[in-house]
């Protein structure tokens, strides 16, 4: 079968889920699309060493084309999808209009900021390598500018960084901060003692890591406050202002705020736009997104979705040879 008379599959994010459903989907006698408005994909479960200056951006991210090479079958564009025309099969990018024969949406999760927009611009997501460079900055700068001020005589006040949300990303940044500010920037500066950087960890439930059992959520307290993080668990967070995080009433003053809270599916608010979505892959997501979308776009498992592709896309492919 030549590529042009191929069932189109088109791959909307090159995440896991796209990654994964291209590259399975590649061994069956289809030609697929992957469109991704970055030409990288990000291994996000290491942002948090970028945010916190371990790593470099290049060593979590690998370009698309390079990951998919060896597929013949599987075309990569670098383009931003902006909307879906269900009844014709297209898929409408900023630059053309894509027919599809099968379509997969993997466009990931955003930060849902619990109905407070406005509180992103001082609290920062952690979700691509731009979060990650731009949480550093912050980090960075508000050591640089106390050591600059307590040189000029201004009292010494620890600095304090608050983290909301004690999900993986959440307690995984706090202990990182924790480790930087008492280990790696100990002899490197002058007129601050980083070591006595304060660490807040804002959880809204009663325990971190709500996913997980309460004996490894424990586990994990321990080890974060054996580290120097303040954890304060049933704190909901009710205000963000420059400097300042409210809790219920009452004011923590802070460097930075880092959000970390549960995440919004982009493919939730196509589908709710949208009548029908074909097929929504998500997968390794730990802070509930993944379920929920399966349950409601599809209502099957990964697996159960996978089997359903290829049983439809072989009858397909089948009846396209026979005729
Ligand atoms: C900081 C952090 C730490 C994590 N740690 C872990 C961990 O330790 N273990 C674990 O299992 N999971 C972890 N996760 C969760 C896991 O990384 C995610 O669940 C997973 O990456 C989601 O994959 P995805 O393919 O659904 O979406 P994503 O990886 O977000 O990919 C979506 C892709 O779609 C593209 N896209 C979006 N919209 C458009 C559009 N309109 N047009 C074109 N392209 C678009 C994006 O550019 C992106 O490349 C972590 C997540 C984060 C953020």
């Amino acid at each position: 079968m030549d590529s042009k008379s191929r069932p189109r599959v088109v791959v909307v994010g090159a995440g896991f889920g796209g990654l994964t459903a291209a590259q399975r989907l590649a061994h069956l006698p289809v030609q697929i699309t992957v469109v991704d408005r970055k030409n990288h994909h990000t291994f996000q479960p290491l942002l948090y060493q970028v945010a916190t200056a371990g790593l470099s951006p290049g060593e979590i991210a690998a370009p698309i084309r390079w990951i998919l090479r060896g597929h013949t079958n599987i075309e990569v564009l670098l383009e931003e999808v902006r909307d879906f025309n269900l009844k014709e099969r297209t898929v409408i990018t900023n630059e053309q209009v894509l027919g599809y024969d099968y379509l997969v949406i993997a466009s990931g999760a955003s930060h849902a900021y619990f109905g407070h927009p406005e509180w992103e611009r001082l609290a920062p997501g952690l979700k691509t390598i731009e979060d990650a460079l731009e949480i550093r900055r912050r980090v960075l700068l508000a050591f640089e500018l106390a050591e600059r001020q307590v040189a000029a005589g201004v009292p010494d006040f620890p600095l304090t960084f608050v983290v909301v949300g004690g999900g993986p990303t959440g307690t995984e940044l706090a202990g990182t901060l924790a480790e930087i500010s008492r280990h790696v920037l100990a002899n490197e500066f002058r007129s601050i003692d980083p070591a006595r950087t304060k660490i807040v960890l804002l959880e809204g439930g009663p325990r971190v890591l709500p996913a997980y059992s309460e004996d490894l959520s424990r586990k994990a307290q321990e080890q974060l406050e054996r580290l120097g993080v303040e954890v304060r668990t049933s704190n909901i967070v009710t205000g963000i202002e420059p400097g300042v995080v409210l809790v219920g009433k009452t004011p923590l003053i802070t460097n930075v705020v880092r959000l970390s809270c549960r995440r919004e599916t982009r493919a939730l608010r196509w589908s709710s736009e949208h009548s029908k979505i074909t097929i929504f892959v998500s997968l390794w997501n730990l802070e509930g997104s993944w379920s929920c979308s399966l349950a409601i776009c599809a209502k099957a498992s990964a697996e159960e979705l996978f089997r359903r592709v290829r049983d439809t896309i072989l009858r397909t492919a089948g009846r396209k040879e026979a005729r």
